[in-house]
């Protein structure tokens, strides 16, 4: 098994720390995208699904047999000054404290905003949203806005996803409801207590000035977030390098992923910008991952 590098030196890397399975919602089963992972010539993967760890048995499973370390997460919902924001969980041990409930809490969360999202989305023409909904989704996994956006686009009230999010369920619009989500500071808690490192996805995807990212930062590393990632699928190489001056500015570590969800798009596992040489840590050197990722134990 390749060791992951102590530093970033602009060298190609064999992680991905950010990608979905049909636990919430990506196209491939939790095996099938770990043998994807696999056949990619990937290492080592976290499977983050949005608000749940229900596919992390079976990827870890599959992991086991295909020589992949499979570090379980989750992508949480939550706000932050009237913003959706999500946080990773890498979950050495798993979801344990306060964060089984905190899940339990997301679940609910989502059920009860997926009745509001429909119910908007029957005023703009989308009659029995739910049940529609339902019928994308394919399985009794919580639903989610691309859900409501495929139901959109098959009922022929939008041309794509895109227009359906642009128009209907993107940022701000009828179908972006966050009221159910809790803060921040919340759901980095639950992370830290079931003895996880909790990342900030997608740092330059909130469409955030530099200014507003910092505050943002500051108050995820106050809530006790220890990494950024530094790199979200492709990227601006300068906006990237700008963001490392702020994880380095607040100590913070650095974490990776494509957020892949289904294949035959542009993105694929393991694809993303390669990390620019930077003095800012990879977040496998956080005490908490060093042993699932095979590192010597940092001194204490
Ligand atoms: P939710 O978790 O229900 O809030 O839905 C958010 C998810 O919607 C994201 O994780 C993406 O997978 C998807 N999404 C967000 N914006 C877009 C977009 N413009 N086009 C397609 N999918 C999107
Ligand atoms: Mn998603
Ligand atoms: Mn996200
Ligand atoms: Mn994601």
């Amino acid at each position: 098994m390749n060791a992951l590098p102590e530093r970033f030196e602009g060298e190609a890397l064999s992680i991905d720390l950010h990608m979905h399975s049909t636990a919430s919602d990506g196209a491939l089963s939790p095996e099938a995208l770990v043998e994807a992972c696999a056949s990619r010539g990937l290492t080592h993967m976290a499977l983050t699904d949005h608000d749940t760890v229900a596919g992390v048995e079976r990827a870890s499973a599959v992991g086991e047999s295909h020589g992949v370390v499979v570090l379980p997460g989750t992508e949480l919902s939550c706000q932050w000054r009237g913003l959706n924001i999500h946080v990773v969980g890498l979950l050495p041990s798993g979801a344990r404290g306060e964060l089984v409930a905190g899940l339990e809490h997301q679940a609910e969360a989502r059920e009860r905003r997926a009745v509001q999202i429909a119910a908007r989305m029957e005023r703009v023409g989308l009659e029995n949203a739910l049940e529609r909904a339902r019928e994308q989704a394919g399985s009794d996994r919580p639903l989610g806005r691309p859900d409501f956006a495929r139901a959109l686009v098959a009922a022929e009230l939008v041309p794509d996803m895109a227009t359906a999010f642009r128009r209907h369920l993107g940022n701000g619009k009828a179908g972006d409801i966050k009221a159910h989500w809790p803060a921040l500071s919340t759901v980095v808690a639950w992370v830290l207590d079931a003895g996880g490192v909790a990342a900030l996805a997608h740092p330059l995807r909130y469409g955030l000035t530099r200014r507003k990212r910092g505050q943002l930062l500051d108050d995820f590393h106050a809530a006790g977030g220890q990494a950024v990632e530094l790199v979200s699928g492709f990227q601006n190489p300068d906006a990237t390098r700008d963001l490392a001056r702020q994880l380095d500015e607040r100590g913070l570590l650095a974490s990776l992923g494509s957020d892949f969800h289904f294949p035959g798009g542009h993105l694929a596992p393991g694809s993303m910008t390669p990390v620019p040489r930077t003095a800012v840590a990879p977040v496998w050197t956080h005490s908490r991952l060093a042993a699932t990722f095979g590192l010597p134990m940092p001194a204490a």
